[in-house]
């Protein structure tokens, strides 16, 4: 399925809340920085991207090294847990932000599903406040896409992969030549 097809409905969706006014523009963009941002993905999102990089000369040590040092710095390598349970979801800020607004370079055909998913849903508050994520666009997604359970295990199994989804630093960092 083209990258652009398997997030249509996502998009549609922020394409109709934009034309209501309930944009980006004027936020500073805190939710793709350490104070909202923990963004995880499943295989097929980190091979589109990667694609994608890749056919703009943009999978390069450059960008290996900054992957290392979102990773190290806020040790995204390190699971959390409560002595019970372990998950390894942390607040980082984003490789890719340009720390201004509307700071996200990559084009909506690969960004991440739940990056899509995310949005303001009032005209004015647009920090942060009234921004959310509606599962039932994610949802309808991931029933138009019915691909996707065979084709993240094909990835995984090909690329020896361990995880059904990972911070996206560390989902990249997979795909690099040791
Ligand atoms: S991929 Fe883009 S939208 Fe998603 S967290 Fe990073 S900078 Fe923000
Ligand atoms: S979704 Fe919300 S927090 Fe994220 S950039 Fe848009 S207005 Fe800002």
């Amino acid at each position: 399925m083209d990258p652009y097809l398997r997030r249509k409905v996502i998009i549609d969706r922020m394409n109709e809340l934009e034309s209501s006014g309930k944009d980006c523009k004027g936020c500073s963009g805190t939710c793709c920085t350490y104070e909202a941002n923990s963004m995880m993905v499943t295989p097929i999102e980190a091979v589109e991207l990667v694609d994608y990089l890749k056919a703009k000369n943009l999978f390069d040590n450059e960008l290996k090294s900054r992957l290392l040092v979102t990773v190290s710095k806020y040790r995204l390598d390190q699971a959390v847990g409560d002595g019970k349970r372990s998950f390894l979801r942390r607040t980082y800020t984003c490789p890719f932000f340009n720390h201004k607004e509307l700071g996200c370079p990559l084009p909506r055909e690969v960004k991440p599903f739940g990056c899509l998913a995310f949005n303001a849903h009032d005209l004015e508050k647009k920090a942060g406040e009234f921004c959310f994520s509606e599962e039932k666009v994610l949802l309808a997604r991931e029933a138009a896409s019915l691909d996707e359970a065979a084709l993240n295990q094909k990835i995984k199994t090909e690329n020896s992969l361990y995880w059904d989804k990972t911070p996206l630093p560390l989902a990249l960092l997979a795909f690099f030549e040791p």
